[in-house]
Parts: structure tokens; C-alpha cells; sequence
């Protein structure tokens, strides 16, 4: 930090080879309170510089060796001296000096012979100028921090980031070198945020840029550049994302080595306070001149290998292919697709029984959406749900399902079919933007329905989310009568809490559990543990996914109430699952 007039004593270094003049401007300027160092030549007053580090100079023109024009030249090209305001004392004033003096970088002058108060005043003035010159270059750093850099990490920002890319492929371009971008996304960061809170995300984001900047320090390339450039190769885009530049890359398998090591890296624990975290990362890659040519096509094409390597199953790297454009550009048709389809009604909802495990009888239904496509035709909802969260059309795509899955329950009514609980997927996007309590309300009044026709299924991940509204919105729904359960216990971060906490009245086991029941000591365990855990919680337990009538068998004689799965029937159209109600068979059969 530059010390500024205003600190007490500022140091004033008096370079002169005379002796006398030395003697003198010490004294006056001792007699103001200034600290003084002197230096009898230049040479001196230069090796000097960057240890004293003075708040001004006073630098004689006629010395010998170094002349005082060639010594400001030195001082100006030392980083710290850009700003130290120096006064040139010269012998006489004739305008070439005073041109000389300027050229050379002298903030003023003052010719010989000295009149003291007035070397006094000069030095003050000038102090006083520097300090508000300091000032604003402060402040000016400080907004090109703020422009530039990302507050959480330190790193470049995104404009940053594409300002140095051009930069150096011009140089890449000149020096005939390869460059690679890598474009990195954190697989499930939405999860750690969503479960542990924004706080720990935020602290998770700031180890993970250490950990991206120490791989980079380690690589060959990076110890080809100079100190300070690196600061600006590695990127913080915004959320998860990441994008670090490799600048003359001999080959591009280099740029796969560092996307390993970062990979390797990631994979040990991060310890944020009293948590372990365990993350992984998904990268793409791109290489100039191959993959692109100017900034924008390379990060675009090193982003769109980073969803292919997303897709081939995270903790990956993908580099960028041709036909990954094409990729893209069928997504951005399904998308298209999807929007249309959300807005000309292309669903239908379709109904899976749920059975008493105990009487074999169908006593619900889950209702799933199917999407039956022009030309992709049956499109499964785990391809399409993600996509309209995405494309932020969930609200219109749940209020349809609500309306839908009302519509068939008045139908079901009125034709005299008993009384079944029909479940409904809640998506945890936006789940408290949803007025789902209004929603459902408004559902049931403009129909004649019971509002226990409904249960509102959420994930694990929706009460971890801004636990406080979700509470209330639960609750809300529950006071309408409707019952809750949670879907897919076990996958996510299942906590005992959060059971306490909501209000919540089932707990749906995964199929991933339920697959190996009969082979896996393990899972079976599990779900023996998960079945007595909701007993005593006196929750209701469903089982998904049972295919076979060993595991309908086992799971019943588990004591787990209720299960869904192909053994009985998959999810069926309204008229096919109307049918197989009134035929009233029961599934005991099976066993
Ligand atoms: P989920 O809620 O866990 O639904 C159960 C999924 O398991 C359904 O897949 C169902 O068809 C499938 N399944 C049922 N029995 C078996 C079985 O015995 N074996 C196997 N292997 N699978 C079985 P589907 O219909 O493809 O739905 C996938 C997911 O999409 C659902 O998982 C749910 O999360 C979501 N989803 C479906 N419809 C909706 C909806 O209307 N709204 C929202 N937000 N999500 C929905
Ligand atoms: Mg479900
Ligand atoms: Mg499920």
C-alpha cells in the first residue's frame, strides 16, 4: 500500500551529489516534520527505491554516473514508482531541461537556488496531489474488481474471462499455438445447496476455485506464464460454473491431463464445517484453432462437450465434436416441442394402481404424465420433466396436472366408482411459488370433490428447500385435508428431521431398493429399517417398482401397506384403469 501524506512523517528521499544541498534540504524539510533518506548519485537512489520505498523525491538534474533525467526514467519503470510524485531540482530554467524533466516522468520542478519555504510548499502540494491521485486509482481498482471479478471467489468474471481469451488467442493466432478452453460444471451442486444451505454451497464454491487454481499452478503451462496472467485464466461464469483457458498447449491430450487432475482433485472430501462433502465435476473441452476461433464458439462449443459428458455420466471430461452441434440443435427442437406441447395440451395423464398389500386390493393411484410426441412418440416423463423445469414452464405444466387429475376424479365420481386416493408428482422446482394450496383449492371447489381425493407427492429435496415456507404450505395442505407423502425415500438426503418436522403421512420407498430385496441382505435391511422407522412414525409405507410376486410377498410380510409396480400394472390410460377397478380383483392371487 502506498503511504499517503496523510500518515504521519511521510518519507521524503533527497537525491544530490552535493553535499552541502543535501545538508540544507534535510534541515528545512526535517524542520515540517518529513522523514528524510538521502542518496548521493542515482545508481544509489534506484537500488535504494524499493526497500525505503519514499512518499516523494527530490531528484537533483546534474550528477554524475546516473544524470537525474535517466534516474527518474529507472524509478518510473518499478511498479511502486509509477505514482511516487517526484520534483526535479534543475540548475537553471531553460525550457529544454524542463522539457527533459517532463519526458522523463517528473511530476514538477524547481530551479536552483532554492528558496526553502518555498521547497516546503512544493513538497506538500505535491503530497497532497499524489494522495488524491492514490484515491482514485484505489477506487478505479476497486471498480475493475468489482467489474471484472467474481466476489466469491476472486476469480474472473465472465467478461474478464472472454476479454483475456481474445487477448491471448490473438497471441495464439501470431505464434501459430494451440489453446484449450475447459468449460467445468459441478454434477448436483443444487442438491448440497438445496440440503445444506446456501452458506455451505458459497464456502464449497470459494475450495473448489483453490482447488481448480492449485491443478492449473501445477500444470506445465501454466508455469510457462508469467505470475499475475494467470489470474484471469480461470473463471468463475456464475453458479456452478467454471471455465479455465490453457494457453500454448503442445498437444491437446495436455488439456485431458488437467481435466483429470482437476477430477482427481475434486474427488477428495471437502470438510465444511461439521460436514463432509464429496462433489464431482463434468468438463468439456474445446481447442483453438480446431474447435473454434474466437472466444464466444470456443466457450460455446466447450460448453456444449461438457453437457455430452454430463450425459455419458458425470465425474467426466468430453472434448467437442461436430456432432455435438447437431445434439444441440435437436435439443433446441425438443424444447421447442415442449413448449408447444405445454401450451396445446399434448399430455395425457395416466394411472398406476396402488395396492393394499395386505387384501391385494387397488386402494389409489398414482397419476404419471405421458407425452405422446408427433414423431418421437411416447416420451418419458424423466426425458421431458427436466426440460420444462428448465425451460421454466413447470407452473402451467402442474396446473394442468392438478385440473386433469380433478377432471378424472369428478368422472370417476359420478359413475359411481369408489372412492380412491389419487396421488399427484409435485415438482420441488419453485414448489413454494406454486400456490399449490390455492391451486388444489380451487380444483376442489369447482368440483364436488373430497379433498382427501389427493395426495401430494414431493421429494426429499423439496423440505430441505426454504424449510420454513414449505412447513407452511404443507401444512396448509394438509388443513384442505389432503395427505402427503414423500417419493423416492432413500435416494436423496433422507433425514429423520425433516419426517418430525412435516407433516407428512406416507413414505414411498424406491424401486432401487426394491429391485435387489430379495437378493441383497442389504436393501432388504433397508427397507425393513425404513418400514418399522414410518410404523412408529405412524406413516403409511409404499413401496414402488414391485415386479415380482416374491417381492410382493416379502414386502408384505415385511408389513409394508401399500406397493405399485408391473406386477400388478404399470400406468395405464383412465379407461383401462376404470376397468380394472370395477373388476374388483384382487391381487392376492398373484402370491
Ligand atoms: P416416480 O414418481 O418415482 O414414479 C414412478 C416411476 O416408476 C414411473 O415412471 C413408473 O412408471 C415407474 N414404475 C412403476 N412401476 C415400476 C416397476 O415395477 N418397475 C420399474 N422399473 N418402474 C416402475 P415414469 O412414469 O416414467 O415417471 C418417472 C418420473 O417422472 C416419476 O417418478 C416422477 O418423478 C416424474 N413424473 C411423472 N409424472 C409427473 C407429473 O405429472 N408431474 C411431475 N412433477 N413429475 C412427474
Ligand atoms: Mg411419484
Ligand atoms: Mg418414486
Amino acid at each position: 500500500m502506498i503511504k499517503t501524506a496523510s500518515q504521519l512523517n511521510p518519507l521524503i528521499q533527497i537525491v544530490d551529489d552535493d553535499f552541502a544541498t543535501r545538508l540544507l534540504m534535510r534541515a528545512s524539510l526535517e524542520k515540517e516534520g518529513f522523514r528524510v533518506a538521502e542518496a548521493e548519485n542515482g545508481l544509489i537512489a534506484v537500488a535504494e527505491f524499493e526497500e525505503l520505498h519514499p512518499d516523494a523525491i527530490l531528484l537533483d538534474v546534474m550528477m554524475p554516473k546516473l544524470d537525474g533525467f535517466d534516474t527518474c526514467r529507472a524509478i518510473r519503470k518499478h511498479s511502486r514508482g509509477i505514482n511516487t510524485p517526484i520534483l526535479m531540482v534543475t540548475g537553471l530554467e531553460d525550457l529544454d531541461s524542463i522539457h527533459r524533466a517532463f519526458d522523463s516522468g517528473a511530476t514538477d520542478f524547481i530551479t536552483k537556488p532554492i528558496n526553502w519555504p518555498v521547497l516546503n510548499y512544493r513538497v506538500k502540494y505535491m503530497l497532497r496531489a499524489s494522495e488524491a491521485f492514490n484515491d482514485v486509482v484505489d477506487k478505479q481498482k476497486q471498480i475493475q474488481e468489482l467489474a471484472f471479478f467474481d466476489h466469491l471467489t476472486g476469480l474472473a468474471n465472465r467478461t474478464m474471462f472472454k476479454d483475456s481469451l481474445e487477448h491471448v488467442l490473438t497471441e495464439s493466432t501470431a505464434e501459430e499455438t494451440q489453446l484449450a478452453v475447459l468449460f467445468m460444471d459441478l454434477d448436483r451442486f443444487k442438491t448440497i445447496n438445496d440440503t445444506l444451505g446456501h452458506h455451505i454451497g458459497d464456502i464449497l464454491l470459494k475450495n473448489v476455485a483453490e482447488r481448480i487454481n492449485t491443478c492449473i499452478r501445477e500444470s506445465d503451462t501454466f508455469s510457462r506464464l508469467k505470475k499475475n496472467e494467470s489470474k484471469s485464466y480461470v473463471s468463475r461464469l456464475g453458479g456452478d460454473e467454471f471455465t479455465i483457458m490453457l494457453p500454448k498447449l503442445r498437444n491437446p491430450e495436455d488439456a485431458s491431463k488437467v481435466a483429470q487432475r482437476i477430477n482427481t482433485s475434486l474427488a477428495q472430501a471437502f470438510t465444511i464445517e461439521t460436514h463432509e462433502i464429496f462433489i464431482s465435476a463434468s468438463i468439456g473441452i474445446s481447442i483453438f484453432p480446431l474447435d473454434g476461433t474466437n472466444a464466444e464458439i470456443l466457450m460455446k462449443h466447450a460448453d456444449l462437450a461438457m453437457y455430452h459428458a454430463k450425459e455419458k455420466g458425470k465425474n467426466g471430461f468430453q472434448f467437442y465434436k461436430k456432432s455435438l452441434n447437431i445434439k444441440a440443435r435437436e435439443r433446441l427442437s425438443f424444447e421447442n416441442a415442449i413448449r408447444k406441447a405445454v401450451a396445446n395440451d399434448e399430455f395425457s395423464l395416466w394411472y398406476q394402481p396402488q395396492v393394499n398389500l395386505q387384501d391385494g386390493r387397488i386402494n389409489g393411484a398414482e397419476s404419471l404424465t405421458r407425452w405422446n410426441h408427433p414423431t418421437l412418440g411416447q416420451v418419458s416423463p424423466s426425458d421431458f420433466i427436466p426440460s420444462i423445469e428448465e425451460l421454466g414452464l413447470i407452473l402451467p405444466f402442474t396446473d394442468w396436472v392438478i385440473r386433469q387429475a380433478a377432471k378424472q376424479q369428478c368422472y370417476w365420481q359420478k359413475n359411481g366408482i369408489r372412492p380412491l386416493r389419487l396421488a399427484v408428482n409435485i415438482s420441488s422446482k419453485h414448489f413454494v411459488q406454486q400456490h399449490l394450496p390455492d391451486k388444489f383449492r380451487r380444483a376442489i371447489d369447482d368440483s364436488t370433490l373430497k379433498p382427501y381425493s389427493f395426495e401430494v407427492e414431493i421429494t426429499e429435496s423439496v423440505m430441505a428447500e426454504q424449510s420454513g415456507e414449505t412447513l407452511e404450505i404443507l401444512q396448509h395442505l394438509k388443513g384442505l385435508g389432503m395427505t402427503i407423502s414423500v417419493d423416492d425415500f432413500g435416494t436423496g438426503y433422507s433425514s429423520l428431521m425433516y419426517l418430525k418436522t412435516f407433516p407428512i403421512n406416507s413414505i414411498k420407498i424406491d424401486r432401487f431398493f426394491v429391485k435387489d430385496i430379495m437378493t441383497s441382505p442389504q436393501d432388504a435391511a433397508i427397507v425393513q429399517a425404513i418400514i418399522a422407522m414410518a410404523q412408529s412414525l405412524e406413516m403409511t409405507v409404499i413401496a414402488e417398482g414391485i415386479e415380482t410376486s416374491d417381492q410382493f410377498r416379502m414386502l408384505r410380510d415385511m408389513g409394508c401397506d401399500m406397493g405399485q409396480g408391473y406386477l400388478f400394472s404399470p400406468a395405464i390410460p383412465a379407461e383401462d384403469f376404470t376397468k380394472l377397478v370395477l373388476e374388483n380383483t384382487s391381487f392376492n392371487d398373484l402370491l
